[in-house]
């Protein structure tokens, strides 16, 4: 199936659903690898490509359809390949199972499926679209929260020669905090070619690209005085105790990224970590996102939404739990230039959640 007859089976099914022809149909699940295309050639400390395959698929019943999607991360060792098959493998639980009880459900997916994140992420995000259009409300309705609480995005800048990084700082002249990816040898070219064209608050993440405890510390400590918000994942993940050493020399938050994947990562980052930077892809899903969001403010962690390089459906899911956090970083949708959907869109760095049930996805045309 290609993508244009992936997105039609999911339109015809909601057309038939209004016209109350398609309850007896019965209910269907597919997969599909998305390659999305980016607009920039994207370089952090771990890769360096012009595209990204992501996981779609499509859960339909009862006339309607639900959207999911997971980007599989390298660093984690996935593929999408294998999150299409890990997706795949549980098809026969999905069309066998009450959707209402999606709580049971991915229970049973979490207990099936080993790793995989980014194949439990699509298949969570789709049954839970599909069971906000079935109450008819949007999902951040469904969690209790307020859109008009969503955060201001960050807009990431990539890993750059200085000419390039300033021509894309002022191409993001709409977003008012952004963020940059360091960790490597440029880090001061790129810092000062930013601060050069712009004065707007800055994040940085560094993807554990610092190698000692010293190093870090003393670029931390530079990055301060250039006007640095937050540093995410200064050193390498396994590094917890140097990381509460760096946190004790330094004077702006440090956030997890990638040691923090689950929930039962959170209570060991405390002592090191000010918070943690949730992900549907690492987490498996927006109900297991919903749970670390959770532990880490019951913990008095910051909280954070970030997101892989993905079109607007997983960005969307994430945005609907987005009123929840002190920090969302959801532009992976806004780095690509082929996105199959639209969701939610970003006003003056705001993110506005599509009012519609469920996701509020529309197709592209
Ligand atoms: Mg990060």
């Amino acid at each position: 199936m290609n993508r244009r007859d992936f997105m039609r089976t999911g339109a015809m099914a909601t057309t038939a659903g209004l016209a109350g022809g398609a309850a007896t149909a019965p209910p269907s699940f597919t997969t599909k690898i998305i390659r999305l295309n980016l607009q920039h050639t994207w370089t952090t400390t771990m890769s360096s490509s012009q595209y990204r395959d992501t996981l779609h698929a499509a859960y339909s019943r009862d006339g309607i359809t639900g959207h999911g999607e997971g980007a599989p991360i390298v660093r984690y060792h996935e593929d999408a390949g294998g999150a299409q098959k890990a997706a795949e493998s549980v098809r026969d639980l999905l069309l066998q199972s009450d959707p209402m009880q999606f709580g049971k459900i991915m229970a049973q997916v979490f207990e099936r499926v080993k790793g995989e994140w980014a194949g439990k992420a699509a298949v969570d995000i789709a049954l839970m679209d599909w069971v906000g259009q079935k109450l008819g409300i949007p999902l951040y309705t469904y969690f209790g929260l307020d859109p008009k609480d969503a955060p201001v995005t960050t807009f990431s800048i990539g890993i750059d020669t200085p000419e390039i990084t300033k021509q894309k700082t002022l191409e993001a002249a709409d977003y008012p905090v952004l963020k940059v990816k360091v960790g490597l040898a440029t880090d001061e070219p790129t810092i000062e070619a930013v601060r050069s064209v712009t004065k707007k608050p800055l994040r940085v993440d560094a993807n554990e690209g610092w190698k000692d405890k010293e190093e870090a510390v003393r670029k931390i400590n530079w990055l301060e005085k250039m006007g640095v918000e937050f540093i995410e994942q200064p050193l390498p993940a396994e590094m917890i105790e140097e990381t509460r050493w760096v946190r004790s020399r330094v004077h702006i938050p440090v956030i997890a990224d990638e040691a923090c994947q689950r929930a039962s990562d959170i209570p060991r980052l405390k002592e090191a970590f000010d918070g943690v930077n949730v992900k549907l892809d690492k987490s498996g899903g927006m109900l297991e996102a919903y749970r670390m969001i959770q532990i880490a403010k019951a913990l008095g962690m910051k909280t954070m939404l970030g997101c892989m390089v993905s079109s607007s459906v997983s960005v969307t899911a994430a945005a609907h739990l987005s009123p929840l956090v002190d920090y969302a970083d959801l532009d992976g949708n806004l780095l690509i230039s082929n996105d199959p959907f639209h969701g939610v869109r970003v006003e003056k760095g705001k993110l506005v959640l599509p009012g519609k049930p469920g996701l509020g996805l529309t197709p592209a045309a």
